[in-house]
């Protein structure tokens, strides 16, 4: 057997709606985004939302509506996808990273509580928190807490400490869409937050991302920034700012308005195969499986990572599953780690050890709504010799 280590969920109804755009001339710039918009801001509860083409574009805008300028601190953590801190460099900013909760992976509310406060005091007390090749002390501007792999990050104490020190905070939402924290969805927390919606997101659009936020002037801004820096009243050709091409083509927004109607379908289907995975590795002792805190009312299960315990080696299960077709990849490869950071910012391993300890030991396994239960047994199967 050959399991994929992920899969969209397309049904005829995509492929009718995204048939439908193609027998009409308009192919960007239409209905479809207008109509994926109004559907994602009513589902993530919040007033706004303004498609873009991928999710690393809604977060370099998110950090431009921050006002995050070059030298500026945004409060962030290494656990994640690269794209969550490179959205900071577009704008010229500085991640602070802060390390992450042992249990969920998510940024720890408190480490951000001491980073904020010892930023605000400036000299030695704030050069800690700052990359090594950091030569001055820029203004905090903003926090990305990551929903990681689906789980939102513990927001109340982080808001409380964005509103002491006048920081945004804008939510890395990219793998969380539908999640809730204390019965609030994730998207509706901060200032905006992003939606991503590459193939192996729990809703797909090919390429594409959504920004949502209840500021009527952010809509604005998004709305110019995406379409080359024009603002609404702007005559033909006339560009207020610099803006980018960030827009999100009508195919890929009938796409996902047909994905947006299944997306409590598409949650639940992963949800089940989750919940298959939890039954079949609750005795393996050399495997942790995914902790869910009491906070998170609902997950929104975008990966199934398990840990491996020591003696057993992440490495070599993973390479032992792939020669039996099972694949399996390490989630996440900690961001200060990755070469670029090392060599731009001077990180090394030793800096934030509890993103590094997940980052040796997490394990995603083949996971997607359209898995079946005698997939998710062979995986399981494997996984248990290959333990063994
Ligand atoms: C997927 C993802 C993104 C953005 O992804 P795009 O491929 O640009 O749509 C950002 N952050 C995290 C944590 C992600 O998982």
């Amino acid at each position: 057997m050959q399991i994929p280590m992920s899969s969209p969920d397309i049904t005829e109804a995509e492929i009718a709606a995204v048939s439908a755009v193609l027998r009409t001339p308009v192919l960007s710039i239409g209905p479809q985004i207008v109509a994926f918009e109004e559907a994602a801001a009513a589902y993530a509860h919040v007033r706004h939302a303004a498609g873009v083409n991928s999710g690393t574009s809604g977060l370099h805008l998110c950090m431009h509506a921050a006002g995050v300028q070059p030298g500026d601190l945004v409060i962030t953590s290494p656990f994640s996808f690269i794209a969550s801190a490179n959205s900071i460099l577009y704008e010229r900013g500085l991640p602070v990273f802060v390390d992450v909760d042992r249990a969920t992976g998510n940024i720890d509310p408190s480490l951000v509580a001491e980073a904020a406060h010892d930023l605000a005091r400036g000299g030695a007390a704030a050069r800690r928190w700052l990359p090594r090749t950091a030569e001055t002390v820029g203004t905090p501007r903003a926090v990305m807490p990551i929903h990681a792999f689906g789980q939102p990050a513990d927001m109340d104490p982080i808001l409380a400490v964005a509103a002491d020190y006048g920081m945004a905070v804008i939510e890395d939402a990219c793998e969380a869409i539908g999640a809730e924290y204390k019965g609030r969805r994730a998207g509706a927390l901060g200032d905006a937050a992003v939606f991503a919606f590459y193939p192996n997101k729990q809703m797909t659009t090919g390429e594409g991302g959504m920004i949502v936020t209840n500021h009527d002037e952010w809509l604005t801004l998004f709305r110019s920034l995406r379409n080359q820096g024009r603002d609404v009243f702007d005559a033909w050709l006339n560009h207020t700012r610099l803006g980018y091409n960030y827009r999100l083509d009508e195919l890929s927004a009938a796409l996902g308005l047909a994905q947006l109607r299944r997306i409590d379908d598409l949650l639940a289907r992963r949800a089940q195969v989750a919940g298959w995975y939890n039954e079949r590795l609750a005795d393996l002792a050399l495997l942790e499986r995914p902790a869910i805190a009491p906070e998170t009312t609902r997950m929104s299960w975008f990966v199934y990572v398990v840990r491996v315990l020591a003696p057993a080696e992440r490495d070599t299960v993973m390479a032992r599953l792939g020669a039996v077709g099972v694949p399996s990849r390490p989630y996440f490869t900690p961001i200060h780690l990755q070469p670029f950071y090392r060599e731009r910012f001077g990180f090394r391993r030793g800096d934030f050890p509890v993103t590094e300890a997940l980052g040796d030991c997490s394990l995603a396994l083949p996971f997607s709504g359209v898995m079946r239960e005698e997939q998710v047994d062979y995986v399981c199967a494997q996984l248990r010799s290959v333990l063994a």
